[in-house]
């Protein structure tokens, strides 16, 4: 059977709405993503050919506020895979309560492939392209796998030309001189610390000293592996796509970070004294305390979560366990912090980045920082207590809270006409 995400989304939200003892009238509007849009997106190279990628921009939810979400360059981008990003948008957005619905964009494109100003010329026509439906009251795009701040900066400017003025709340994630928030870059990965922070607490397992093992070196991974390294835990395992390296006494994260912080440096570059290298399922099913998934969906499924031996798994991607997965590690007692509330860090800070470009305002990176961890906080706190209250899992006290609030917002609003 062939793996689509979205059908992931569905049946954890079926189980939630079941538990919420709701009618399919009270949610049947929340199964189906509001607006989709196919762009074809030409792009002249540099050789003077013409290359056409697809691209996506997929609303899953306006219910809660304009759609809000990420848009990823990445060669696997596909409909139901946005689909799935767009509605995890959602849950998440209502999980950590700022007002937004759910949004995801996508261009099925290897970036690294391309030069610099081809990956420009598809970025602002690829914006260009989704510009009626995008915009700071309608649907607000920000980095995600594959993108980053310079990207967004194009899509900023692309957006204001096209609109004759400068519009810098029509995009998040920014570069910081064009009104991009401080601590955003870093805000993913510290909220994943501050999660595995909190759970070490909740499970009385320091964290100083525990072994964590982190899949993904990108922004989300690389941040996460550094402020964990910080909090004192010894990161033994990373990873990305050039495979991976172990050192039982903890690799010098710093070192790692360092180096992969030059364009086009892999960690199968990098040497260390005393590491291995290791593939992805060995890192997968490394003997740590922490895991934490931080590349892409279905990473651990019915296959491999039965070796799965860490404790706890904080999910610092979008969807990397499978529904499968998710009943097989609940059955073997592994704790799981989920991605709707583990990786939300990042939108709680582009929301706070919109919030200051709508006021004209800058914030200090101390008062960002404060105000995130607060947010994840509260959410953490509140999805741990409906959990232990109704007897299941993270993932479902995630998704008992936020199609709670999806929910009570679509009541209110009604459905018009
Ligand atoms: N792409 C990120 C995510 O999956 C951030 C989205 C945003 O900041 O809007 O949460």
């Amino acid at each position: 059977m062939s793996y689509n995400p979205y059908d992931n989304v569905l049946a954890t939200v079926e189980k939630a709405a079941k538990l919420l003892g709701y009618t399919p009238e009270d949610y049947e509007a929340v199964k189906f993503p509001e607006r989709e849009l196919h762009v074809s997106v030409p792009v002249r190279m540099d050789d003077g050919s013409v290359r056409v990628f697809q691209g996506y921009r997929i609303q899953h939810s306006t219910v809660r506020g304009p759609a809000k979400g990420g848009v990823r360059y990445h060669p696997g981008v596909n409909k139901d895979e946005v689909r799935a990003l767009a509605a995890w948008m959602t849950f998440k957005c209502a999980v950590v309560d700022i007002p937004y619905g759910g949004g995801k964009g996508g261009v099925a494109v290897d970036p690294a492939s391309l030069s610099l100003g081809e990956l420009q010329r598809l970025t602002r026509r690829f914006t260009s392209m989704i510009a009626p439906i995008i915009g700071p009251d309608r649907d607000i795009p920000a980095p995600d796998v594959g993108t980053n701040a310079e990207v967004m900066g194009w899509m900023m400017d692309t957006y204001s030309m096209l609109n004759g003025h400068a519009i810098p709340a029509a995009v998040t994630g920014k570069p910081i001189p064009l009104g991009g928030s401080q601590g955003r870059g870093e805000a993913t990965g510290r909220g994943v610390m501050l999660c595995t922070k909190y759970i070490c607490e909740k499970l009385d397992r320091p964290l100083a000293g525990a072994a964590v093992a982190v899949q993904g070196m990108g922004n989300v991974g690389s941040v996460s592996a550094r402020l964990l390294h910080e909090q004192g835990a010894r990161v033994v395992a990373v990873s990305d796509v050039s495979g991976g390296i172990y050192k039982a006494a903890g690799l010098a994260i710093p070192a790692v970070c360092q180096y992969l912080s030059k364009r086009g440096n892999l960690l199968s570059g990098y040497e260390e004294a005393g590491m291995t290298r290791i593939g992805n399922e060995e890192l997968l099913e490394a003997d740590v305390t922490v895991l934490i998934p931080a590349a892409l969906e279905n990473q651990i499924n019915a296959e491999n979560a039965g070796r799965i031996r860490a404790q706890v798994i904080v999910e610092g991607a979008n969807g990397p366990t499978t529904v499968e997965a998710d009943e097989i590690l609940e059955r073997n007692g592994t704790v799981l912090v989920p991605d709707i509330l583990a990786n939300a860090g990042g939108v709680v800070v582009s929301y706070f980045e919109w919030v200051q470009n709508l006021q004209a305002l800058e914030w200090e990176e101390a008062e960002v920082n404060a105000k995130l961890e607060k947010a994840m906080q509260k959410a953490f706190d509140s999805v741990y207590g409906i959990a232990a209250e109704k007897q299941t899992t993270l993932r479902m006290g995630a998704y008992l809270l936020a199609l709670k609030r999806v929910v009570e917002a679509l009541r209110f609003r009604g459905i018009w006409p």
